[in-house]
């Protein structure tokens, strides 16, 4: 039976650097992912991942159940990006190509969580970046490698710990 030092939950943009991380220190790790490698039902994968216009929270609209929001677009969807279009982009206002929706994980103060699991402190949890974790994703598959290694890392993320939304923390 193979037996592995890391499992790596999750083979996206922070998965696929942690393993990456992990593996180039010779530690033996696995990533486990949902889907066939590559597909294009992640954050950072897909149509949605080409050059492309977007606004973050368009219609200021809260999603309750993400399984069952309107995911078609719509003329009111497209006006907003055109109104941006035409005035930063005014060589790109052509026909419109496609159109599509995504979601991502907002935390209440659009900062991350990556922070060892409250219970399972050998389990470590990153999520919640809250549409503007791409950029970073080689840095936390960084931190995650530390935290897996050697349960610490250089860098300071004590702005990510979860336990500022703890009953009473937020203001
Ligand atoms: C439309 C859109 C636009 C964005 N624009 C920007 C931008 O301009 N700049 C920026 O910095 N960031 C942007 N982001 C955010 C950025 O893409 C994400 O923060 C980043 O990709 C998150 O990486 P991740 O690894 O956490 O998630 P993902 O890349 O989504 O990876 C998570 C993976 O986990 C897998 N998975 C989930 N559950 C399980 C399970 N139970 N078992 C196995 N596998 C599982 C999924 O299939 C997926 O492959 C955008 C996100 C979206 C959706």
């Amino acid at each position: 039976m193979d037996t592995y030092d890391v499992i790596v939950v999750g083979v996206g943009g922070m998965g696929s650097a942690a393993v990456y991380h992990l593996a180039w220190r010779g530690i033996r790790v696995l990533g486990i992912e949902q889907y066939d490698i590559p597909h294009d039902r992640g954050s950072s994968h897909g149509l949605s991942r080409s050059f492309k216009f977007a606004r973050w929270h368009h219609l200021e609209q809260a999603v309750d159940d993400p399984a069952g929001m309107d995911r078609d677009c719509h003329p009111a969807d497209e006006a907003i990006l055109r109104t941006f279009v035409r005035r930063y982009f005014p060589a790109g206002d052509g026909p419109t190509l496609s159109m599509h929706t995504c979601l991502f994980t907002n935390t209440p103060d659009t900062h991350f969580v990556i922070d060892a699991h409250p219970e399972c402190p050998a389990v470590f949890i990153a999520g919640g970046f809250s549409g503007h974790g791409f950029k970073f994703c080689s840095v936390v598959g960084e931190i995650l490698a530390d935290l897996a290694e050697c349960g610490s890392t250089r860098h300071d993320i004590s702005l990510f710990r979860a336990a500022r939304f703890a009953k009473g923390s937020l203001a």
